[in-house]
């Protein structure tokens, strides 16, 4: 089977597809990965061949280049499968009768999350104005027969039949509203990664892992409060402060406070004890993967609603980031790090894990699912 896999150049997007196209490759499947020129390297683990188009800053463009690209290779292919929000894949793999499947690399959204993802100062919130909303997406789709006028309600109101979902049901909110039968929860898609030039040495000490992701970017006045927290304590604690932020702007950094501008996530969620985190998806799935304990302090996007999650699957705490001081993160840490039944639950969440349909199974629903078509 030839599978045209259509992304856009959006980290979170991309990363957790990796190890799917693995596995399709591996069950003998020829895949073809629609991503950017600049981002061919990022596949190149993948086993897929490359297909590039135009990149450009904005989104809207994205979309279009990738339509573009994708329209004109796609009678190659026997099956489509597209990320989210690449919202116009069904539309296309219908248009070529072809059979087709979307992934999302995040729990999926229905309309009361998409409400809070608007509401949340994150990306998004530029379409809290319905009309701007439909101006993108008309200026994307203006001849593209479709359901609604808007590409977030297009992705809520207009799915395929098969859905591939990167989280466990037991994680998905609302998962009452997806069908099994249209969605297959999958579990996190971990992709392990080549590290270099990592210095940290664990001792017997704990360790304690704080990093806001790869988006925000943290105030002096947060990483200072980090720092400050655990001076003196008998633990270590590592901070990947981002790209972006200045490390000579915080002051009296004690011993056992390692600051990196990055880190080998993988590798430190394995040796910490309690991961204090923005809770972007990747990082809670990697945390629920290892089993590390969060304290979670959200600022936009869907981080508030994996918040939530984290409190309601009882792996971990929500800090409000307003109410963040030195005194409140070394006490929620500590909480954390001293709860028996945080790690209990844990537990539970990794055998579930093990147990989901993983890359592995996700790639077997694709054959099967195309196999039952034909
Ligand atoms: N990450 C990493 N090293 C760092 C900080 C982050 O490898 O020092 C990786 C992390 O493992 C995760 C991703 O960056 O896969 C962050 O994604 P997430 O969805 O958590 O947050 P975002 O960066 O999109 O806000």
């Amino acid at each position: 089977m030839k599978i045209l896999f259509i992304n856009l150049p959006y980290y979170g997007h991309v990363v957790p597809t990796i190890g799917l196209v693995q596995e399709l490759v591996k069950q003998g499947c020829e895949v073809t990965y629609l991503i950017p020129f600049d981002w061919k390297d990022r596949i190149a683990d993948s086993g897929a061949e490359f297909y590039g188009y135009q990149n450009h800053k904005q989104l809207s463009e994205q979309i279009k280049n990738a339509y573009a690209a994708a329209d004109s290779i796609i009678e190659q292919f026997d099956f489509v499968i597209y990320e989210q929000f690449f919202f116009l894949g069904k539309h296309l793999a219908e248009k070529h009768h072809k059979p087709v499947a979307r992934v999302f690399t995040a729990p999926v959204t229905n309309k009361r999350l998409m409400e809070e993802f608007i509401a949340s100062k994150g990306p998004l919130s530029i379409f809290k104005h319905k009309w701007i909303a439909r101006a993108f997406t008309k200026d994307i789709a203006k001849n593209i027969p479709m359901k609604t006028d808007n590409w977030l309600d297009e992705i809520i109101q207009n799915p395929p039949e098969l859905n591939l979902v990167y989280t466990l049901r037991e994680y998905q909110p609302y998962e009452e509203e997806f069908p099994d039968a249209q969605y297959k929860f999958l579990g996190p898609s971990i992709y392990e990664r080549k590290t270099h030039g990592f210095d940290f040495v664990k001792s017997e000490r704990p360790v304690v892992y704080i990093s806001l992701g790869t988006v925000i970017k943290g105030t002096v006045f947060f990483f200072q409060n980090c720092v400050d927290a655990f001076r003196g304590e008998n633990l270590d604690v590592i901070i990947s402060v981002g790209q972006k932020f200045d490390v000579r702007k915080l002051k009296n950094v004690p011993q056992n406070v390692h600051i990196y501008k990055s880190v080998p996530q993988l590798d430190v969620l394995k040796m910490a004890d309690v991961f204090v985190t923005h809770g972007g998806m990747n990082s809670v799935s990697e945390a629920l993967v290892y089993g590390t304990p969060m304290v979670a302090i959200p600022f936009v996007s869907d981080q508030p609603v994996n918040a939530r999650r984290i409190e309601k699957l009882g792996v971990g705490k929500k800090l409000e980031y307003s109410a963040a001081n030195k005194n409140t993160i070394k006490n929620t840490v500590l909480s954390v790090a001293l709860d028996s039944d945080i790690k209990t639950n844990l537990t539970k969440v990794q055998s579930l894990i093990t147990e989901a349909p993983g890359n592995k199974g996700g790639a077997e629903l694709i054959v099967r699912y195309y196999n039952e078509q034909f």
